[in-house]
């Protein structure tokens, strides 16, 4: 869960404390992605059964980088995992696929697990590129990295984060297996295999049913449905 850039002191207390009331089954991963700021508050009062992870992090090692946060200071305060080239980061600020791949590499090589977000926007899926827009990203991910051990990849259609417009579960499905292909081609049959892809893009508590029984989708980044606890459960307990 990914609370992108919302929250006050105030409102992660009380989302924190719902996650801690909250029953999640024993079996599934839960990480959550508070705003920098938040981080230490959240890491100060959630239960250890929930992991932390960073919105981004720097390329490389920390230094004179005016307003970044370095792989080095995310370890300090706890955080095991970084989301890296979510769709805000390239469309908004501009990152590119290769400086992506770069901070991917580093964050693994210090520790850190990597959720590496790939995913195609509104116009390329209607002029059919959405296969080679995301291989493209996946690429540039695999021949950064020496190690898939770590990395999560996260599927996010553009045109479905935060527009209420999910991607059905045929079209999700369509593109997981898809990527499945694509690292059982190009990395190995057992990464392919090994690797978790999860689907982010307006998940809530009512499409994650259908989304979760998908063959190829192990589980979901979610934004707005995170800010509310109880809901928030519903989409964790709905992967086994
Ligand atoms: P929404 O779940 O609000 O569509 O956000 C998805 C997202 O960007 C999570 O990273």
């Amino acid at each position: 869960m990914h609370f992108q850039t919302n929250g006050t002191k105030e409102s992660i207390t009380k989302l924190v404390s719902d996650l801690n009331d909250a029953k999640l089954e024993a079996d599934v991963d839960v990480v959550v992605a508070p705003p920098f700021v938040y981080i230490d508050q959240v890491k100060n009062s959630l239960t250890d059964r929930i992991e932390i992870a960073a919105q981004n992090s720097w390329v490389g090692k920390g230094g004179a980088f005016t307003g970044e946060i370095s792989v080095e200071q995310l370890k300090d305060i706890g955080c095991k995992w970084v989301v890296l080239g979510h769709s805000e980061r390239r469309h908004v600020i501009g990152e590119d696929d290769q400086f992506i791949g770069k901070k991917a590499a580093y964050a693994l090589s210090e520790g850190l697990g990597v959720i590496a977000c790939i995913g195609e926007q509104l116009q390329e899926r209607e002029a059919g590129k959405t296969f080679d827009v995301c291989f493209q990203q996946l690429k540039a991910y695999a021949d950064a990295i020496p190690s898939w051990d770590n990395v999560v990849i996260a599927y996010e259609p553009v045109w479905a984060i935060g527009t209420g417009k999910v991607a059905t579960p045929e079209q999700a499905q369509e593109v997981h297996a898809a990527l499945r292909d694509w690292l059982k081609n190009n990395v190995s049959a057992d990464v392919a295999t090994k690797t978790r892809i999860i689907y982010g893009g307006s998940v809530n508590g009512s499409n994650c049913a259908e989304l979760a029984k998908q063959e190829d989708i192990d589980g979901f980044l979610v934004g707005g449905a995170s800010l509310k606890g109880p809901e928030f459960a519903t989409i964790v307990n709905s992967v086994t």
